[in-house]
């Protein structure tokens, strides 16, 4: 895992068996155009406990900051690949994640079966 852009601050609200990716050294190139490196309002990862109201309200706010970022594509695309499982990523929360990432293995599966038909339609004409 490459570490995120995020400020230390929401870093350091991922509990340690998470791990501390601020830890490790790699950083990849889109990180040094990310809004969020100098963001300390803690709006990406979540605090322990965090009441649900409390929870959807910080999300919506990170996705603001998100929406005006030049490379949520990237970082999006970063976190879906990992896959990244704490914290809003590219505009995207862990559980929406997982549901463009479930479409994607459903639209993969699809794709090769649609190949597998094609396949015997080809060699049995
Ligand atoms: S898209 Fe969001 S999480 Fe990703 S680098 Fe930009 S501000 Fe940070």
């Amino acid at each position: 895992m490459l570490q995120p852009p995020h400020s230390s601050l929401q870093v350091a609200a991922v509990p340690a068996q998470r791990g501390t990716p601020r830890d490790r050294d790699q950083e990849a190139p889109w990180h040094t155009e990310a809004v969020c490196r100098r963001d300390e309002a803690g709006l990406f990862f979540a605090p322990s406990k965090e009441p649900t109201a409390a929870r959807l309200s910080r999300e919506e706010a990170a996705k603001r900051v998100c929406a005006r970022c030049p490379v949520m594509v990237e970082c999006r695309e970063h976190a879906l690949l990992q896959p990244e499982p704490y914290g809003v990523w590219g505009g995207l929360t862990a559980a929406e994640r997982r549901v463009v990432l479930a479409r994607r293995r459903r639209r993969e599966m699809e794709l090769k079966k649609t190949a597998r038909t094609t396949g015997r339609i080809a060699a049995a004409g």
